[in-house]
């Protein structure tokens, strides 16, 4: 496979590969769009079984990233980074310098964050060479991890599915969660706190076993959490989660949750809805990390500090924008992804010049 016959090529406006030898920073960066800003999304470490499966990854999450910015109203595109490695054995500060010396020779084009595997601390030595990097902890501008903001995002978006599928609160429910780390551990505060039952799963034993200690969740095995009897199924680790053969094991009538591109396939939205499903496209729900970058991206433009009324309103903005979502899809009878694809595109759309 190369790059323009990929099936995960949609029109993206560069991919930048890079390679030192020096720190082993193998890394892959893809601009989808610059149309509505500079692109901006997270940096995923993970050890990827191929260049080819982290080349997929970063085309995917590049346009996810972009329909991401244009529907939380953000004046910034879709860019993704993706670093081959274990996350747990192969990080190093130099492999984190490399990586900012590559952000800096997109020259503005992409900003870089935290994602899967990557923390705030790692990106403080990107930072060393390039200004384009955010979600670092210090500085008035900085906005931090952007876990506890993504995780609010989705708490209330599945409030707003359960309303609709279930017509209650969250108190009494039970909520599915794959993986609890940082998005999944937040979350599964929110939904505690509210009254909610818990049923979760990790590959990680330890980070696992905090999460059910604090929360009293039920813990299963990985594979056996599409099989919890559970209202809400939350997928909070990796993407694809969400096949043909996982849909028909759900037991509840809502999924939503932090994941980004938790479905394999388009067929498989398609399937959900014909099933009766709420499907809260991620997003559309997972945008709240993202709108507490942009506040700091916004911040450090301007010279300011950090300003979270600023990220509260963008939130609150984003969540009625999921609302008309799940109203549309029971108005016009078709899958939510179908619609809050169809905004993001016209938004991106409307600002090209
Ligand atoms: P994280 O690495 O902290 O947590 C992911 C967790 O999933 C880990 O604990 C990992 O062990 C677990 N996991 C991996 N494979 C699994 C499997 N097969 N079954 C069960 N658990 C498994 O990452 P995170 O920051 O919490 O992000 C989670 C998801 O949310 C990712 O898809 C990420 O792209 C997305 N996301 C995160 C943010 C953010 O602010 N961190 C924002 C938007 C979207």
């Amino acid at each position: 496979m190369t790059l323009f016959d990929s099936p995960a090529f949609e029109g993206h406006e560069a991919v930048h590969a890079f390679n030192d030898a020096a720190s082993g920073l193998k890394c892959i960066i893809a601009v989808h769009s610059t149309a509505r800003g500079p692109s901006a999304g997270g940096c995923r470490m993970w050890a990827y079984p191929s260049s080819e499966a982290a080349l997929v990854d970063a085309l995917r999450l590049s346009r996810a990233m972009s329909f991401k910015n244009a529907v939380a109203d953000l004046e910034l595109g879709g860019g993704k980074a993706v670093i081959i490695g274990d996350s747990k054995t192969q990080k190093t500060p130099a492999l984190f310098e490399a990586f900012g010396r590559a952000v800096e020779q997109v020259c503005g084009r992409y900003w870089a964050a935290e994602d899967v595997g990557v923390s705030p601390g790692d990106l403080a030595h990107a930072r060393k060479f390039t200004r384009y990097v955010a979600g670092l902890d210090g500085g008035p501008a900085a906005s931090g991890d952007p876990s506890p903001v993504t995780a609010e995002g989705v708490f209330q978006g599945i409030g707003h599915c359960v309303r609709r599928a279930y017509g209650s609160g969250l108190s009494g429910v039970t909520v599915a969660i794959q993986g609890v780390g940082h998005v999944g551990g937040f979350l599964a505060d929110k939904l505690k706190a509210a009254g909610a039952r818990l049923v979760v799963a990790d590959v990680n034993e330890a980070v696992l076993r905090q999460v059910a200690d604090r929360t009293g969740a039920e813990v299963v095995r990985p594979d056996a959490i599409y099989d919890a009897q559970a209202q809400v199924f939350a997928p909070c680790a990796l993407g694809g989660s969400i096949t043909l053969e996982t849909l028909a094991r759900l037991k509840g009538r809502v999924i939503a949750g932090g994941a980004n591109n938790p479905l394999a396939s388009p067929e498989v939205g398609r399937a959900l809805f014909e099933k009766g499903l709420t499907f809260a496209p991620d997003y559309v729900i997972n945008g709240g990390g993202i709108i507490n970058v942009a506040a700091e991206i916004r911040a450090l433009d301007r010279n300011e500090a950090y300003e979270p009324q600023w990220v509260e309103a963008k939130l609150a903005r984003l969540m009625a924008t999921l609302d008309e979502i799940l109203q549309r899809s029971s108005d016009e009878r078709r899958p939510t992804h179908e619609i809050a694809a169809e905004i993001a595109k016209a938004r991106i759309a409307e600002a090209r010049p």
